[in-house]
């Protein structure tokens, strides 16, 4: 039996379901390493809602200070538009300021791991994320135009830094591939708690749609397959006709059944709430999203000899050795580079470009 909390907030008391979140599914930090990844799809405001609330994080980082870590660590990837730029996107949205000390660009240093031989046999994932003892995920409660809405599960794809995203995006070809390729990703990595943002949350065509909702509400649960079934029923769908919840059950990572889950507060179906369509037809027919992805896959590191200092810092640190130096000037093989674009998130004169 999986256990969800609904527990009605507002951005200036939510610290109290923060709180009661942890009573719940109680973790023991002390000593730990603890990473705190919010959702961060693009710089945009803080009243825009494409992202996790500040307040959110910002009760979340200090019910973390007071359980005596040894480290914590807020970061993450931003998606298919602002990589490359993790610093302002973190200013941009208030995250940098809730994060303060704790923020870590989580872009500059990915770890290579075996993915799907039939696909893509490796990717790229965030150094921070494997290392760490305890991941505690921030998800938003948002519609999405391909996968129908975003939450537990779909959060966990900011786990891989630079253009993967928009790489595994173009390669899964269909709306159902992509769902399935998301759980993928997931498992890379399973959280040990999510605490969703529903205070206001998101409907229509999202992502980053500006139909917004008041909800008033924060969710938590140890487990995501049973909460994304909660957010699911909250918009009005049945949780079983999600491709990516359906995978996550076959694979035994969860339930959505209402009978496997028990709740700590009350389940309310917002009346009339826009989804997307059920096919997840929403984005992957938009020309407009679709050449975006293909543009970021196409991209590729190219380092300006103008600004390049040949330090070697990009050869050092790419994940899967794509970068030689060539007469004093780093090349990546386009074959090998998974586009993780660490390259040009590590290099201290921003003398690598993205072509
Ligand atoms: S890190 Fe930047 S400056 Fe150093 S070798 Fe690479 S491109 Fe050149
Ligand atoms: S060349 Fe750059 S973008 Fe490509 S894999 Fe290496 S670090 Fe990542």
């Amino acid at each position: 039996m999986h256990l969800v909390m609904i527990h009605p907030a507002t951005y200036d008391n939510c610290r109290a379901a923060v709180e009661r979140a942890f009573e719940l599914f109680p973790q023991d930090l002390t000593g730990k390493k603890v990473v705190i990844k919010p959702n961060v799809l693009r710089a945009s405001t803080a009243d825009e809602h494409i992202v996790t609330h500040p307040a959110v994080l910002r009760a979340v980082v200090a019910a973390v200070e007071q359980r005596a870590p040894q480290e914590i660590v807020v970061g993450d990837n931003p998606g298919l538009f602002s990589y490359g730029d993790n610093e302002s996107t973190f200013e941009k949205t208030g995250l940098m300021a809730a994060a303060g000390k704790y923020y870590r660009n989580l872009g500059d240093s990915p770890r290579p791991i075996a993915f799907l031989p039939e696909l893509i046999p490796e990717v790229g994932v965030s150094r921070e994320i494997l290392d760490t003892d305890i991941l505690i995920s921030l998800p938003k409660f948002k519609s999405h135009g391909l996968t129908v809405m975003t939450g537990a599960i779909k959060n966990s794809y900011g786990i891989l830094p630079g253009a993967q995203k928009a790489r595994l995006h173009r390669m899964a070809g269909t709306p159902e591939r992509f769902h399935e390729l998301i759980v993928d990703v997931f498992r890379l990595r399973i959280p040990d708690l999510f605490i969703l943002d529903a205070v206001v949350g998101m409907e229509g065509n999202g992502p980053a749609s500006p139909d917004l909702r008041e909800i008033g509400l924060v969710l938590a649960a140890d487990n995501a397959v049973a909460l994304d079934g909660v957010v699911a029923r909250m918009m009005g769908l049945e949780p079983g006709r999600l491709r990516f919840l359906q995978k996550a059950r076959e694979l035994g990572l969860g339930d959505f059944d209402e009978q496997k889950i028990s709740l700590d507060g009350e389940l309310r179906i917002i009346p009339d709430f826009k989804v997307p369509p059920l096919g997840g037809e929403a984005i992957a027919c938009n020309e407009a999203v679709q050449e975006i992805i293909k543009g970021r896959t196409r991209v590729r590191p190219a380092a300006d000899p103008d600004l390049c200092t040949a330090c070697g810092l990009c050869v050092e640190h790419c994940p899967v050795e794509a970068i030689t130096m060539e007469a004093d000037l780093p090349v990546a093989d386009a074959e090998t580079c998974i586009t993780c674009f660490c390259c040009q998130e590590i290099c201290p004169d921003k003398a690598m470009t993205l072509d």
